[in-house]
This record gives structure tokens, C-alpha cells and sequence, in this order.
């Protein structure tokens, strides 16, 4: 972490400016009884200072618009995919160039074209999709994280490595025919924003060298990463982001990445490799569901936006600002007391809302509770990532098994809030962590069968 007592100032100046709309505490009463106590159904227009996401919710910056007014809409063959090409090769390095319209469409022509049913395909932590992508391929998706990632207080400065002592004993156990590629998540999305180092990235690389399987990065924040990397692993300090994106790439076979993230755009995904063969076969795949191999369901102009996203978010003054303004909401956090998971990651902060109300019960979701406090105090959204959206259940007892982490998420969209805002939810979550006891659970009235946290509905209780 660079120096944390210094306030972390916006390396941009601001052109063209949304006004965002404060909702008086009556209306934001009566929105979140009309949408069940769910965020998810709150229009965006009645939101303050939406940190439901750090995907798809970028600034994007005057070149990136001028970008926009020269791509090239040719059906095949544009010059916009030309120049994407270039500036994907350029980090990545690899052979074959793939656009998509998002990281999941790239997973699942992945997915689908190399995982067979009954194969086993280990990660750091799956994201929701790359999981969901395995899934249904009736393969297994397994989480090889170390146990620190699990534990809030541990302080480990690389909380998103993969433990590669459990990488070698599945290996083993299952065979590496069983094994069609090994991923790595950076940073660790679903680990709390962690990054890898470099050191285990080239660890887990050898072991997949070794055994023949491909090892593919799921690269969606690869520059806040290697930034993590620059700043906090011994011998990297003097180098260049650049450098070590090459670093980390070059351990790899292949990438898939939302562009949603470190591209800075709104809409777009990655597929990048080595292999000639896959390739053709991906590019094949592609065409059905996506669109011709040199534009795969983008405009010439989202090309454009994304070339030039990935040449600004390698820039240290962002990356020095990005880090440590999510660095800078986390400790105002930390230091009023309020329980965050630590150290900060990237993208986001995590609040343990277990902790934060400890007299809510795991079956009357403490997160969900905080997240509909801080949006009825305050006007802000965050996210729950605990019981509402990991919660399974039991075949044998029938009973429901909570995660270990009951968490709210407050994910910062790059280049869109500045100081003054990261400070107004600081307060927001302070006041109310001052009132904590007046906060009640809830108790689900309506849910879906998959993914029921975008519609599920609730009560209050008491
Ligand atoms: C967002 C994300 C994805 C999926 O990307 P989409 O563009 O939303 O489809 C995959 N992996 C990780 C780690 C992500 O953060």
C-alpha cells in the first residue's frame, strides 16, 4: 500500500458530468417495500452513489470517445479489430486475438469447446460464471484458494494465491486427463479482491507444465494485479506495469477477461491463446453465438474504446489513485471500528455484516439487513455476498448451509466517484454502525430456484 495518510487526489479533471439525484428518506422508504427489500429492483435513478459493481461502470475518458467516433463498422476484417488485436498482443502476448461481447461468453466458447462431463477444473476461487460455465458442462469447479483467503483478519499481502500443494494432490488424484485446464482469478474477485503474486503464478505454472494441462488466467482486473504486485512483492518494486502484465501472461496458455473491468469500457470481453487448433475450434464456436472472429458481438467502435482502455489503466497515475482510493474508503472504515474484511483489495470493500450486527442471525440475513440499512440511511447500494446468494442447502438434513463470509460489498466503478463521495459513505456506514441495534432481519417471501438473490423478495421481521 503507498502512502496511506496522504488523501488519494483524482489524476483527471471532469468534462462532462450525470447529476445524480438525492431521494428523501420517505421515497426510499416506500421503494424498498415496493421492491421487497431488494436492491436489485431499486432503479438505478433512485440510487445516490451506486456501488452495486466495479463492472461495466467505468468513466471512460475523451480518447477513449474520440476512439468511438473512428471505429470502423466493416463486417469483417475492420480496422478497429486490427488495433485491438495489436493492443491486446502487446500485454498479453499471446497468439490468437478474440473479441466477445462479455468475460462469459468467452468462458463458456471455452468451456464448452475443451470441458467434457465429469472433469474437474480447479481455480483460485471460481467467479459466478466461470462456476456456472463448468457447471453445466456436468464437470466440477473447485476452489484451490489457501485457507487465509477465508480469513478475514489474515493480513497476507497476496490473499488470492492458489495453494499449490492442493493444485499437486488433485493432480494425483485425479489424473491430469481429468484436468482439461487449471485457471487463475486476478485479483481474486470472489476472494475478496486479493491478488496472486507472481511468484505463484510461475508456481502453479510449473506444476501445470509439468503435467501437460493448459493453465488459462481469468484476467478481468490484470492491471490492478500486476500494480499489487509492483507495490507489495520483493524484487518487483522498480518495474513497470507493463513488465510485469508481460510477466504474469507469459506464465500462462491463454486469458479470458470481461472488458467491463480493467478495460474501462462498458460492454466487452477477451479471449486470448496460443493453441492453433483451439483457436480454429473457438473461432468456430464463436460465429454461431457471437458474430465473425473479427468482431465477436462488439461494434467497430467498442474495439476502439477497449484498445485504448487497456493502454490507460497500465498508467501508474490511475493505478496509484484507483488502489489507494479503495484504500482510503476501507481504512476511514477500519479505523472507526467497523469490521472490513482485510487487507483492501482492489476493486472493493467488504464489510463483515455478520460482525457489524451481531444480533441479527445467520437465516435472517445480516448482510441483506446492512445493505437495506445503508440504503434506507443513506441512499447508497452495495451488494450482499453472504447467505442470500450462497446459501445451499443440505440434502441430508434438509437445513440450510450458510457461507463462512457474510459480507456486504462496496465495489468503486473506476474514474466515476471522487473523494467527496467515498467519504459521504464512510459517514453513512459510521452513523449507522453508531445505531447498529435499531437494524432487524429479514425473512424471505419469495425466491427463484437459481441465483435467487436478483429476484428474491422479503419481509422485515419484528
Ligand atoms: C466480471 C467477471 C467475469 C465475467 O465477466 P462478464 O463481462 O460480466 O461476463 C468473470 N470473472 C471475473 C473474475 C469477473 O470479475
Amino acid at each position: 500500500m503507498s502512502d496511506s495518510s496522504r488523501k488519494p487526489v483524482e489524476p483527471f479533471k471532469i468534462k462532462s458530468v450525470e447529476p445524480i439525484r438525492m431521494t428523501s428518506r420517505e421515497e426510499r422508504e416506500q421503494i424498498i417495500r415496493k421492491g421487497g427489500f431488494n436492491l436489485f429492483n431499486v432503479p438505478a435513478e433512485n440510487v445516490f452513489i451506486d456501488l452495486l459493481t466495479d463492472s461495466g461502470t467505468s468513466a471512460m475518458s475523451h480518447f477513449q470517445w474520440a476512439g468511438m467516433m473512428q471505429g470502423d463498422e466493416s463486417y469483417a476484417g475492420a480496422r478497429s479489430y486490427f488495433r485491438f488485436e495489436k493492443a491486446v498482443r502487446n500485454i498479453f502476448g499471446f497468439k490468437h486475438v478474440i473479441p466477445t461481447h462479455q468475460g462469459r461468453a468467452a468462458e463458456r466458447i471455452l468451456f464448452q469447446t475443451v470441458v467434457e462431463p465429469g472433469h474437474r477444473v480447479p481455480n483460485n476461487i471460481h467467479f459466478d460464471t466461470t462456476r456456472a460455465n463448468v457447471e453445466v458442462r456436468d464437470a466440477e469447479a473447485l476452489d484451490l484458494a489457501r485457507e487465509a483467503a477465508y480469513d478475514p483478519d489474515d493480513r497476507s499481502l497476496f490473499k488470492g494465491d492458489m495453494d499449490v500443494d492442493k493444485l499437486k494432490a488433485l493432480i494425483m488424484e485425479s489424473g491430469a486427463e481429468k484436468i482439461p485446464l487449471v485457471m487463475l482469478t486476478i485479483t481474486n474477485n470472489s476472494g475478496g479482491g486479493q491478488p496472486v503474486s507472481l511468484a505463484n503464478l510461475r508456481a502453479a505454472s510449473a506444476v501445470c507444465r509439468e503435467s501437460g494441462i493448459p493453465f488459462f488466467l481469468d484476467a478481468c482486473r490484470f492491471a490492478e494485479n500486476a500494480y499489487f504486485i509492483q507495490q507489495r512483492e520483493d524484487g518487483q518494486s522498480g518495474r513497470s506495469v507493463l513488465e510485469i502484465a508481460r510477466d504474469i501472461f507469459s506464465c500462462a496458455d491463454g486469458a479470458t477477461m470481461s472488458a467491463k473491468k480493467d478495460a474501462l469500457v462498458n460492454i466487452g470481453g477477451i479471449l486470448t491463446l496460443n493453441d492453433d487448433a483451439l483457436a480454429e475450434e473457438l473461432r468456430n464456436n464463436l460465429i454461431v453465438s457471437e458474430g465473425f472472429s473479427t468482431y465477436g458481438g462488439l461494434a467497430g467502435r467498442d474495439l476502439e474504446a477497449i484498445s485504448q482502455g487497456l493502454e490507460e489503466v497500465m498508467e501508474e497515475a490511475y493505478l496509484e489513485h484507483r488502489i489507494a482510493q479503495v484504500g482510503y474508503l476501507w481504512e476511514l472504515l477500519h479505523q472507526a471500528g467497523i469490521p472490513v474484511y482485510g487487507p483492501p483489495g482492489g476493486h472493493a470493500v467488504y464489510v463483515l455484516a455478520d460482525r457489524f450486527l451481531p444480533h441479527i442471525p445467520s437465516d435472517q440475513f445480516p448482510g441483506q439487513a446492512l445493505s437495506i440499512a445503508l440504503y434506507r440511511e443513506a441512499g447508497v447500494r452495495s451488494v450482499e455476498i453472504g447467505g442470500v446468494m450462497f446459501a445451499k442447502k443440505d440434502e441430508a438434513t434438509g437445513k440450510d448451509v450458510y457461507p463462512e463470509l457474510e459480507l456486504i460489498r462496496l465495489a468503486v466503478p473506476r474514474r466515476v466517484y471522487t473523494l467527496t463521495h467515498l467519504e459521504y459513505v464512510a459517514d453513512s456506514l459510521i452513523s449507522l454502525f453508531e445505531r447498529r441495534n435499531t437494524i432487524k432481519g429479514l425473512r424471505i417471501t419469495h425466491q427463484a430456484p437459481h441465483l435467487r438473490h436478483f429476484t428474491v423478495r422479503f419481509e422485515e421481521i419484528g
